[in-house]
């Protein structure tokens, strides 16, 4: 409902009363009647313009007087309750009074004192006092305004109670409904606009406690003043008045639900207006004054047992928050794929921060999980948002306000919280919210009861207030809570923890990988070294045998001393490799930039000396680049790779090819590979890995020449020395060809 200053006035001064009872405006010391409504004659049998000038001392008897100069003096804001005797013309009758003071104006207002047999005092205290002890022993906030409707409607027997709470910006939400079983439908779950109850109306519900519309229906009494009043009844300020006239477009919104009575009593948290506990009934109905301070009574206590409840429900929440943070991290740091402990199961990570949607952005890869924009539109916003971080978050609960693309996905992000995770890296955790208009029930169509006159002109009427609203949360979210930035602050320390941690353990066992390395090395080379030693002794002693006793022994024996012999032969080669390769590993590398097609020519000049009885061609199809390496180890590995190339081959044409691979080494490019390929016996799938390892071959020592089963761990430790690797495809029957880069 738009409200004008007019409208706002009306709320305050509405110069009428609801009818079921009088109103009486005196001044402040001697309480003579300055203003009165004019439907006195009905109540206390004297007409409206008779009472005015005159003073209450005629009609009520001196005690009286003084409870009331009691009360109009007190400090408390609010009315005071009284019973009253009204020195009638016939005779003496019970009336509930309801005493206040405002500015200079002591407000006397008389309701008929309801005597039908609704629950009297002593019935109600028990029932308040039982309410109380239910209410105590209620866990949840949920729980406990359940109870509280339940116990509302037990009391005042009204057809339906709903607890109605308002969000910062005063629109509302039923959150709990208590209601006759055949009373449909349900408003629970159900919105309200903030406009509908305006802020002017809340403030007078902050104001006064209880606020009593027994028949929303019944025509207003207005207000007389006297000729010479100071003021006119236009202004005298009805704020805390009970009778207060209800503004039209409060009836309108009440008559829309069927409504004929209402009691609304306030809820205050923190002295602002939490929310209110509304009773609606379908026929007119009013409640007695005991009632009423019941009513207050119940309404005080649950308003402060709210903010305890509130606040326990932040902390439970805030618990949940982080015993889900605690189970992501436990899986994230068992895990070995980060992704899927942070987003296996999905509502967990979703949950973490109350989010429908998510996107983790792991440099190039993006997940998304629940509702969210597409990937190009995600890493767009990755792109908006990268320079908005502040202390590793930006977060927003109107997205298209600040980004306008993000209008075209509103109904997944209107809400973002982002979490940078790395600062070098593209790291990041998205959380989206839709618009908060995609995830609100509406109570009815807010559209409805709009109302155009035949001359154009817009009636006011609560519903309109809707477009309104609409205009105020267009585009915006839900609100990012303090606990859930928290929660996604504290997500992101915990896995820069876990990285640094699993970092530091790389770490360590690189040291500890490093420091067994160089054991074993320093081992292989004093073992072998000092192995040489005695074999030498066996190998001399041997020969010495075979020289002195080869014509004094049978040959068997010979036989064996040269096995002897041989054996030792063989097991200085194998030393004398384990030397090398430890060796290897611990010479320093002499990098310079080498021809390699100088290199080649002198492993080739090598080669064929040795070779001269075979037939073979070596093909060198362009020329090999320069590179920068060790040149005395990168011959090794092309003379042993060669040499491989001519020994396994039984092609009576054998050949070996020398190249590198084309569009390599370029800058960003990865380094030359180059290869020796041969048209060879080759080598079956499940050996390409095994031909590397340390004295494993593939033939007996008779076929191909023999060999130790070294050349090729012994190549591959320089290339992996020069930081490169070392592989091989090959076809048996065919041919093999051989990889290697140089780092
Ligand atoms: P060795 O030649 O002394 O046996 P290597 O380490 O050089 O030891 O080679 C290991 C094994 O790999 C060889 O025994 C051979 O079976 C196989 N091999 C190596 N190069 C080739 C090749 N070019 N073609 C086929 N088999 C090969």
């Amino acid at each position: 409902m738009f409200l004008t200053i007019h409208d706002y006035e009306f709320i305050h001064s509405p110069g009428s009363i609801q009818p079921h009872g009088v109103l009486l405006a005196l001044s402040p010391s001697e309480f003579r009647i300055l203003q009165v409504s004019n439907n006195t004659e009905n109540y206390l049998g004297i007409k409206a313009k008779d009472l005015l000038g005159q003073l209450l001392s005629s009609f009520l008897d001196k005690a009286q007087l003084e409870l009331i100069q009691h009360y109009s003096l007190s400090e408390s804001e609010g009315v005071n309750y009284i019973k009253l005797y009204w020195r009638g013309r016939e005779r003496e009758e019970c009336f509930d009074g309801f005493v206040h003071r405002i500015a200079d104006t002591v407000i006397l207002e008389l309701e008929p004192a309801v005597c039908e047999a609704q629950v009297n005092f002593l019935e109600l205290a028990n029932m308040v006092r039982e309410a109380i002890a239910k209410l105590k022993r209620t866990s949840t906030l949920k729980e406990f305004l359940q109870l509280a409707a339940r116990e509302v409607r037990k009391i005042t027997n009204f057809d339906r109670v709903m607890v109605y709470q308002f969000d910062a910006q005063g629109a509302g939400e039923v959150i709990a409904e208590a209601k006759q079983k055949e009373l449909s439908p349900s408003y629970l779950g159900l919105h309200y606009p903030a406009t509908d109850i305006p802020q002017a109306a809340r403030e007078l519900y902050r104001r006064s406690l209880v606020r009593v519309v027994p028949n929303l229906q019944a025509a207003a009494s207005e207000l007389i003043a006297m000729d010479n009043s100071q003021t006119s009844s236009h202004q005298l300020d009805l704020s805390l008045s009970v009778l207060r006239s209800i503004h039209p477009c409060c009836v309108e919104f009440h008559q829309n639900m069927g409504t004929a009575a209402i009691v609304v009593i306030s809820l205050i948290k923190n002295d602002e207006l939490w929310g209110l506990i509304s009773c609606h009934h379908r026929t007119p109905k009013n409640i007695s004054i005991e009632l009423r301070g019941a009513c207050e009574l119940l309404g005080q206590f649950v308003s402060s047992e709210l903010a305890n409840k509130v606040i326990q429900e932040e902390v439970d929440y805030k618990v949940k928050l982080e015993s889900l943070r605690s189970e992501i991290i436990e899986s994230i740091s068992q895990a070995q794929n980060f992704i899927d402990a942070l987003i296996q199961p999905e509502p967990r990570l979703l949950e973490l921060v109350g989010a429908l949607g998510a996107a983790v952005c792991l440099d190039g890869e993006i997940t998304l999980v629940g509702a969210t924009p597409t990937l190009e539109e995600v890493e767009e916003l990755i792109d908006w948002a990268h320079s908005r971080v502040k202390d590793n978050l930006f977060y927003t609960d109107s997205l298209p306000k600040l980004y306008p693309k993000a209008k075209t996905f509103k109904d997944t992000a209107c809400g973002l919280l982002l979490l940078q995770i790395s600062q070098i890296k593209r790291y990041y955790i998205l959380w989206f919210r839709p618009e908060v208009l995609q995830t609100v029930d509406w109570a009815g169509n807010p559209y409805e009861s709009i109302k155009i006159a035949a001359d154009g002109s817009v009636s006011i009427c609560p519903r309109q207030s809707f477009a309104k609203w609409e205009e105020i949360v267009r585009y915006t979210s839900l609100p990012w809570l303090a606990p859930e930035i928290d929660s996604a602050c504290a997500l992101k320390n915990a896995i820069v923890g876990i990285v640094l941690q699993k970092a530091e353990e790389i770490r360590k066992l690189n040291q500890d990988l490093e420091l067994s390395n160089q054991e074993l090395a320093s081992f292989a080379y004093a073992a072998s070294h000092d192995l040489k030693e005695p074999l030498r002794g066996i190998y001399n002693y041997s020969t010495i045998l075979l020289e002195d006793y080869a014509s004094l022994v049978d040959e068997d024996r010979i036989d064996y001393i040269q096995t002897i012999l041989s054996l030792s032969v063989q097991m200085e080669t194998l030393i004398n490799t384990l030397l090398r390769l430890s060796q290897l590993g611990k010479a320093e590398l002499h990098l310079q930039a080498t021809d390699l097609n100088q290199l080649l020519q002198q492993v080739i000049e090598v080669l064929n000396a040795s070779y001269q009885q075979v037939n073979f061609e070596i093909r060198i199809p362009r020329f090999l680049p320069t590179v920068r390496c060790d040149p005395v180890l990168v011959g090794e590995v092309f003379a042993n790779l060669i040499t491989n190339a001519l020994k396994y081959n039984d092609k009576a044409q054998k050949w070996v090819e020398i190249g590198y691979l084309d569009r390599e080494g370029e800058e960003g490019m990865p380094p030359v590979t180059f290869y020796v390929k041969d048209n060879g016996i080759g080598i079956q799938q499940h050996h390409l890995e095994t031909i590397f390892k340390l004295f494993k071959r593939l033939h007996s020592q008779q076929k191909y020449g023999g060999g130790t089963g070294a050349g090729l761990a012994i190549a591959k430790k320089i290339v992996e020395r020069h930081g490169g690797r070392i592989w091989v495809e090959s076809v048996v029957g065919e041919g093999s060809t051989f990889y290697f880069t140089l780092g």
